[in-house]
């Protein structure tokens, strides 16, 4: 088979391609692009679990504006090897593309540990549409279904609203003392865990499941490790992504937890760029190397990728994780460092029946929120966070009620309204 050629080459085309791909068509109208996805089409991940829940009836993502990007769609096709001397990438199904740029952006891939009993008829991941449609299946042969879900972060808590759609009885296992652990602190979980259980929804924490038993090849039950057994024939793991990297051994790109790059996404290889969730960033707050794996930061570091890739010179500030849950009756918005280590942050917080806001602030800058149902300012303390605005001269009045844009010095509004904008 010879080998096709092209100026461009994504690889993984759902949300970090996809803009990565547009960004370039808005400075080179004709260079060839081709992308490469997996699955069937193009779809949004955050959709899956709204589908399962027939909450939506499409997970298609910006298929309409397909035709402006002029590209080529390759479905199902799986990247294998990426050659170490060569640009030269070779698909699972033999074909073979030879590229002057690329573009790595394969997203995550479900972490399942090796629990005895996870390779059982009935025990799932939810992170891509092909395991969705294998639990829809899965179901239509199902009874009175109750279902265990292995992880209290923010897929597991997604499955759960989806299956709350379904009237399926569900217990959410976490291991850790609260849910969300990286985006709340136990009071934020506790009003989840409260709306949770007025839902109908059991949460157990600080255990986990220890054995998926089966009969006859079929789950049967989740045994926890505090020795609790939890009948039912479904249970999906949710305990987080990795980086889907492994096929990238031996290409002589840097790999840490993720791709490495700089901060123009640009790997160790020049020409190669990663974003998304397979792309290990700064954090924008502690400087440190992280994946952030959320959709803002992927569209961000996916158009920086594709303007720099067209020619032009773009930096990244880093990444800042930013999140919004809603289930049952709370919703929550979470951004920045909301559990700093031991030192020298300070902390405003407000705290009522039904609503929890705490601001975490570190030499006079705003590193961090957690808002729990109120969360009407959200959008003011993310950009003071994301523009590195000082707000030690007016900290006081961040919490107050009339708080907002207004009230910020005249020189951090322009700067704030001059900002770089979400576009998801
Ligand atoms: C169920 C679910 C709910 C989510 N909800 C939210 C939310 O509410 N808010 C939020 O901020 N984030 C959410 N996320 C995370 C968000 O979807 C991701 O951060 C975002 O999709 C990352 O985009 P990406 O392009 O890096 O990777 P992905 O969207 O994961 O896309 C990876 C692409 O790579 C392709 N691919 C994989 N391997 C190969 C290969 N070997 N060869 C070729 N192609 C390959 C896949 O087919 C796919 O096209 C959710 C994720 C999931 C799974």
């Amino acid at each position: 088979m010879s080998d096709i050629k092209t100026r461009y080459l994504l690889v993984g085309f759902s949300v970090a391609g996809w803009w990565c791909a547009r960004a370039i068509r808005e400075r080179d109208r004709n260079g060839k692009i081709v992308a490469l996805t997996k699955e069937n089409g193009v779809y949004s991940p955050p959709l899956i679990t709204y589908y399962l829940g027939n909450k939506v009836s499409t997970i298609d993502y910006r298929s309409g504006w397909m035709e402006n990007l002029d590209l080529e769609l390759v479905p199902g096709g799986e990247a294998k090897k990426l050659e170490r001397e060569n640009n030269r990438l070779i698909l699972a199904s033999g074909e073979s593309f030879v590229f002057e740029k690329a573009l790595i952006a394969t997203g995550g891939l479900p972490i399942v540990p090796p629990i005895p009993g996870r390779e059982v008829t009935g025990v799932f991941t939810l992170t891509t549409p092909r395991d969705m449609q294998e639990i829809r299946e899965f179901m239509k042969f199902q009874e009175g279904e109750r279902v265990t879900i292995l992880g209290g972060g923010f897929i597991g808590l997604k499955t759960a609203e989806a299956f709350m759609e379904l009237g399926v009885k569900i217990t959410l296992v976490e291991l850790a003392n609260r849910l969300l652990q990286n985006m709340v602190d136990e009071r934020g979980s506790y009003y989840l865990e409260k709306a949770l259980e007025r839902a109908g929804l059991e949460v157990i924490k600080e255990d986990t499941v220890s054995e998926f038993q089966s009969r006859e090849g079929k789950l049967s039950g989740a045994l926890l490790q505090s020795g609790k057994y939890l009948p039912g024939n479904l249970a999906v793991v949710a305990i987080g992504v990795h980086p889907n990297i492994d096929w990238l051994q031996g290409s002589g790109i840097e790999l840490g937890r993720g791709v490495i790059v700089d901060e123009f996404q640009e790997s160790k290889r020049a020409g190669i760029f990663a974003a998304g969730d397979v792309a290990e960033t700064k954090n924008l707050i502690t400087g440190e190397r992280n994946v952030v794996a959320v959709w803002p930061e992927a569209v961000k570091q996916g158009k920086i990728a594709g303007e720099n890739m067209a020619g032009n010179r773009l930096s990244y500030p880093g990444s800042l994780p930013v999140n919004t849950v809603s289930v049952g009756e709370v919703t929550l918005v979470s951004a920045g460092l909301v559990n700093p280590p031991a030192g020298d942050f300070e902390f405003l917080t407000t705290v009522s029946d039904d609503s929890y806001r705490k601001l975490v602030l570190k030499d006079g800058y705003l590193v961090g929120v957690i808002l729990v149902n109120r969360i009407e300012k959200a959008g003011v303390y993310i950009n003071l966070i994301r523009q590195k605005v000082k707000v030690e001269s007016f900290k006081d009045r961040l919490l107050k009620e009339d708080f907002g844009m207004i009230n910020l010095p005249a020189e951090y509004r322009k700067h704030l309204v001059e900002g770089a904008s979400i576009e998801v």
